[in-house]
This record gives C-alpha cells, structure tokens and sequence, in this order.
C-alpha cells in the first residue's frame, strides 16, 4: 500500500487531465490519493476533478474511486460549497427575465411514500404570485415521482425545451418538468456511478446533487422537505436534520434564500398512493377536498416560500395565502392551465378538474379491486407506509432500473386513518392492480401494514402533525 504520495508534474498514463492541467495541479490519481487519506481538496482542485468528468477525460473507475473516497471520509462544508458550484456550472444556468427574478421558486422532497405536494403546492404558489419552474424526477426504488404521477394522464408531456418553459411560466406560471440533457450534466454522470459504487448515501453527494440542479435552475427560494422515518431515506430526525442543515447551507451558498421542513414519513402522505390515484387525490385537494396532512406540508412548504420571497411577512401569513389559493380555486385553474400549456387536451383538462367528475373517463383504472379486511375491532395504531410502497412496487407501480415503465394504475387507496376505531372485518385498503395478480406472500406482506390495537397505546403512537422542524429557525415564526 502507498503510504505517502509525491506531486506528479510529469506525464502520467492513468492521469486524464493533461492538456487542460496547470502546472503545478495534481494529478486525478493524486486528488483520489488526497481525499483517499482524508485530506481536504481545494476549490481548483474539485474544479478540475468536475471539468475531467465534465469533458469526459477521466475514466469511469477514477470517478468510482473519488466517489467512494468522498463516501468515506465526508467532505469539509467549503469542498460540498465548491462541488455544488462546480457541478451547477458544468452545465446551462438557466436565466429569467429581470422582473421574476425575485420570485422564482421550487422545493425538493428527499422522497416520500405519496407524496404529491408537488402537483398542489405548484400550482398554489403560482396563483400566488409566484413563478415556479419545477424541475422533478422520476420513482425510484419505493418511493414515487411526480413525473411518473403527472404521465398518468393522457397527453401530460414532461419534457419541455427551455423556449417551453419560459413561455408557459410566462402565460401560466408554473410547470412540472423533467430535467433537461443540458442541465447538471456533472450530475448525470456522477449518479449513475454512485448507483453502481454503493455510494448513493453520502451527505455530501446527496447535497451538492440536489442542490447544483436548483442552482441550474436561477432561483431567489428553495424548501426542502426532507423526510424522516421508516419510509424515508433519513431513518431519524437526527440525521434528517444533519441533511438538512448540510442543503440549506449550500442552497445559501448559492445565494438562493433556502429553508428546510422535517417531517415525519412512517406511513402514507394522504389517503393514496400510486400514480393514478395520486393524481386524483391531488385534483380533489385542489377542490378543497384534502386531507389535513397534505394541507399541512403544502402550506407549510408554499408559506415559507412566500415569505422568503419578501410577498408576506411571516409564516402564518404565508400558510393562509397558500390555503385560500388551493380551498378558493385559483391553485385548480392554474393546475388546469399548466396541463394544457404541457400537451393535456383541453376538454380532458376540463373533465378532470370538474367537481363531481368521474376520474376513470380520462384515467386508466387497473382491471382488478382488491378490499382488505381489519383482522379485529380495535383503534388504528398505524399504517406502515413503506410496507405499503413495496408491495405497489413489486406490483408495477415503480421501477427498479431507471429507464424502466411504470403501470400508471397499480395503487392503493387507504379507507382508514389512524385514530379511526374500526371493527373486525370493516374495509381498510383498497388495492388497485393489474395481471399478473397478487401472491399470497404479497397479500400476507400487505396486510402486516396494518396495526389494530387499544385505547392505551393510542396515547404513544398517534401523531396528528407531520411537520417535526423548520430550519433556520427565524422562518418558523
Ligand atoms: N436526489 C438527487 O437528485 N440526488 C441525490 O443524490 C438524491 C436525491
């Protein structure tokens, strides 16, 4: 093993930035080496390592390498600074016109089991006053993507060209789309090797990915909502926080206004999960209809913003401007304008975003309903959400790979809360699913999510709000 390494200002056959290298720089090789033995890389020299990966001129076991030498010894918070600005720029910045510049929003979730705030939050804060071009992604292992969610309906296009974007921010003001091959093209590189390396959950990584790919996009706020709990990444609020004090540094790096909201992620988002039936809870939340905890994180998240975008003064302020524009309509309009300007047939627009509608004449519906029976009488205790996304999962409604399809109608939509008293044999799930059907240990798996139990423990385990924190602390007043 090398114990000690020398500056290499020779030619060296494994170094793969030699013409564009200044003298005295070291070597990829030399950088591995350095971080390798936990020193600290300097800005020129994560510089040149994202130029190499930018230009191609470094070998794919050399990014291996760098990247599982940053998983084991972290980095400093001025390289995660440096690495974040670096991948931002190895790619196009996007640039607005000089009067949104104050209002350019977007939020990022570190992932969740039904989470469709974007598809209300979106549209609210647009109806707001805002200008909001959301750049999603896609389902990943359990948890869902709000693009998979948005290509449930018919015509709904997520890509869309930079012109694209700017002309419907311009006549809606929002829009949901994928992200662009000139956007963070650093990143594309680097997760796909992270994906093959184990090295996907590293602070640092996780960071400087998330955050180059909002400073792309030009924006004056960000909030993160970085989830908590057995369905989450972040098994605790302790190392959520730690997450999310590391992004709400780097955003700031960036000089984007960024706060962070924790919350909890044991169960469900809502009464829905999977693609279809996300979309339709989300329409009926933009009708006024939505569940107390979807309105909880839309209006804490859209409320933040709205503050950190100078257009209120504090947060509570914030949360009824949001909850007036989803309860009143205008966030539906907007949600209706913005499926349009994305490709949606305007009658189909129309149809869905009608009270009383029936969804299933636009959506696809699966071929077969299953209904689960509570095993005894007894109080919801809980509802293990990441039980749940498993089983969705494996029954089509995510993907293991990326670049592979989803059944849009695979689902499952709860008939019961937590709290709620219920008796033996009363419906508690509804599955949506398609051929081939379910296994017996699917079923039996399925099942196990649900937890009947007494009066007593109820006082331990019931929990009526999910938002645990807000960072910085100066926002949460
Ligand atoms: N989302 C990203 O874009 N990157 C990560 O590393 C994790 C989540």
């Amino acid at each position: 093993m090398q114990t000690h390494f020398m500056k290499d200002r020779g030619v060296d056959a494994t170094s793969q930035t030699a013409n564009t290298r200044p003298a005295d720089m070291l070597t990829i090789p030399d950088l591995i080496r350095k971080k390798r033995d936990g020193g600290q890389l300097s800005d020129d020299e994560i510089k040149a390592f994202i130029q190499a990966v930018k230009e191609k001129t470094i070998q794919d076991s050399q990014i291996g390498a760098m990247l599982m030498a940053i998983w084991l010894n972290g980095m400093v918070s001025v390289e995660i600074k440096a690495l974040t600005r670096e991948m931002m720029s190895s790619g196009e910045v996007m640039e607005w016109p000089d009067e949104w510049k104050n209002f350019m929003v977007d939020k990022h979730s570190t992932g969740g089991v039904g989470d469709k705030v974007s598809l209300v939050l979106a549209p609210a804060l647009a109806a707001c006053g805002c200008k909001v071009p959301m750049i999603s992604g896609r389902g990943l292992a359990h948890t869902g993507g709000t693009l998979d969610k948005l290509e449930s309906i018919p015509g709904f296009k997520v890509e869309q060209s930079r012109e694209q974007i700017l002309e419907i921010l311009d006549s809606v003001g929002c829009c949901i789309v994928g992200q662009t091959e000139t956007l963070v093209p650093a990143d594309r590189v680097l997760y796909a090797l992270r994906d093959i390396t184990g090295t996907v959950d590293s602070l640092p990584l996780i960071t400087s990915s998330i955050i180059s790919k909002k400073g792309a996009e030009s924006l004056s706020a960000l909030v993160l909502d970085v989830k908590f709990g057995r369905a989450a990444v972040c098994k605790d609020l302790e190392s959520a926080t730690e997450l999310a004090q590391m992004l709400v540094e780097a955003g700031n790096g960036l000089g984007i206004r960024t706060a962070a909201v924790l919350s909890g992620m044991n169960g469900s988002i809502g009464r829905c999960v999977g693609n279809s039936v996300e979309v339709i809870e989300s329409l009926e939340t933009l009708k006024g209809n939505g569940p107390d905890d979807l309105m909880e994180l839309v209006t804490t998240q859209g409320g933040l913003l709205l503050v950190m975008t100078g257009l209120v003064s504090d947060l509570s302020e914030g949360r009824k401007q949001i909850s007036e524009a989803v309860v009143g309509g205008a966030a539906l309009s907007k949600f209706q304008a913005m499926m349009e300007a994305q490709g949606v047939n305007s009658d189909t627009a129309q149809r869905l975003c009608t009270t009383n509608t029936d969804y299933y004449s636009v959506l696809r519906k699966a071929k077969h309903q299953l209904e689960l029976k509570a095993p005894a009488d007894g109080i919801v205790l809980e509802i293990d959400g990441l039980v749940l996304a498993q089983v969705l999962h494996r029954l089509g409604a995510g993907r293991s790979k990326a670049g592979e399809p989803v059944n849009h109608s695979v689902g499952a939509v709860l008939l019961v809360s937590i709290g709620q008293r219920v008796t033996k044999g009363v419906s508690w799930l509804r599955l949506h699913y398609e051929d081939p059907a379910l296994t017996p240990d699917q079923r039996n798996h399925l099942e196990s999510a649900l937890t009947v139990g007494t009066d007593q423990k109820i006082q331990t385990q019931q929990k009526c709000t999910l938002v645990e924190k807000i960072l910085p602390k100066k926002y949460a007043y």
